[in-house]
């Protein structure tokens, strides 16, 4: 700015001349993108003030929020977004939800592929909750026979009637419900997120800490925990018919 003749004082219309731009000469070579950029209209008496464009164009006030989600790097919308991240989720069950989207958990099969001696133990890779699968995102969300059992306790609290245990196509199920806001997909997401969290706590617990919590013991701690969860929101009970609420027997206002 300096070389060109300009300073901290300069201002827009120190470069435009009868609506068009004064670009200093070797600017237009460097960055070719100043040809593109319309002239501002200049109004009199209007003060200078910095504006962000977004990324797809719209003008804002300048700020740092605006800055980052331009510049940060963005790839396609996944179909499970609103499934993991929504208003009413619990950010920690959340959170490992996501990373089980993502087979970004450490399981053993994962750590196998590190061990270059390839010398691993097989006995520990089996997965802790059943001693008889492998410890992989597939077994454990939820084909595990542990699992399984944990699955069968929590999915008729969330009107869930498909016979799989496959994460995939209960995430399947719960995308395919219209109305994202319903009772019964907040509480399906709810307890998909728990049960993935409490699941992956007991496998952690048997494998480090060599403490053990029964299917019925764990079901009961996601159900309890996902019930706190919705004491704590405002949902409106429909005027007639049988709700899913009524199995939650929540506190109704
Ligand atoms: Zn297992």
């Amino acid at each position: 700015m300096h070389r060109a003749g300009f300073d901290l004082y300069s201002k827009v219309l120190d470069i435009v001349e009868n609506d068009s731009w004064l670009w200093p000469r070797a600017w237009l070579d460097l960055f070719p993108v100043l040809i593109n950029i319309q002239p501002p209209i200049i109004q009199a008496h209007v003060e200078d003030s910095f504006v962000w464009r977004h990324h797809d164009g719209v003008e804002f006030d300048h700020a740092a929020s605006i800055v980052w989600d331009t510049l940060r790097a963005r790839n396609d919308r996944v179909p499970w977004v609103d499934l993991v991240w929504f208003a009413n989720c619990i950010p920690k069950h959340a959170f490992l939800l996501w990373l089980v989207c993502k087979r970004k958990l450490k399981t053993q099969d994962k750590l196998r592929q590190w061990d270059v001696r390839g010398a691993t133990n097989l006995n520990l890779l089996c997965c802790s909750l059943c001693q008889s699968g492998p410890d992989s995102h597939d077994h454990l969300f939820f084909e595990c026979s542990y699992a399984m059992q944990v699955w069968s306790i929590i999915r008729p609290l969330a009107d869930i009637h498909t016979s799989s245990f496959k994460i995939g196509d209960i995430m399947e199920g719960l995308l395919s419900i219209p109305n994202k806001n319903s009772v019964r997909s907040i509480i399906g997401r709810l307890l998909l997120a728990a049960s993935s969290y409490f699941i992956w706590q007991e496998r952690n617990a048997r494998l480090f800490n060599s403490t053990r919590r029964l299917a019925d013991k764990l079901g009961e701690i996601i159900v309890s925990t996902v019930r706190l969860k919705l004491a704590s929101l405002k949902i409106k009970r429909p005027m007639t018919g049988v709700s899913l609420l009524d199995k939650w027997r929540l506190p109704m206002t």
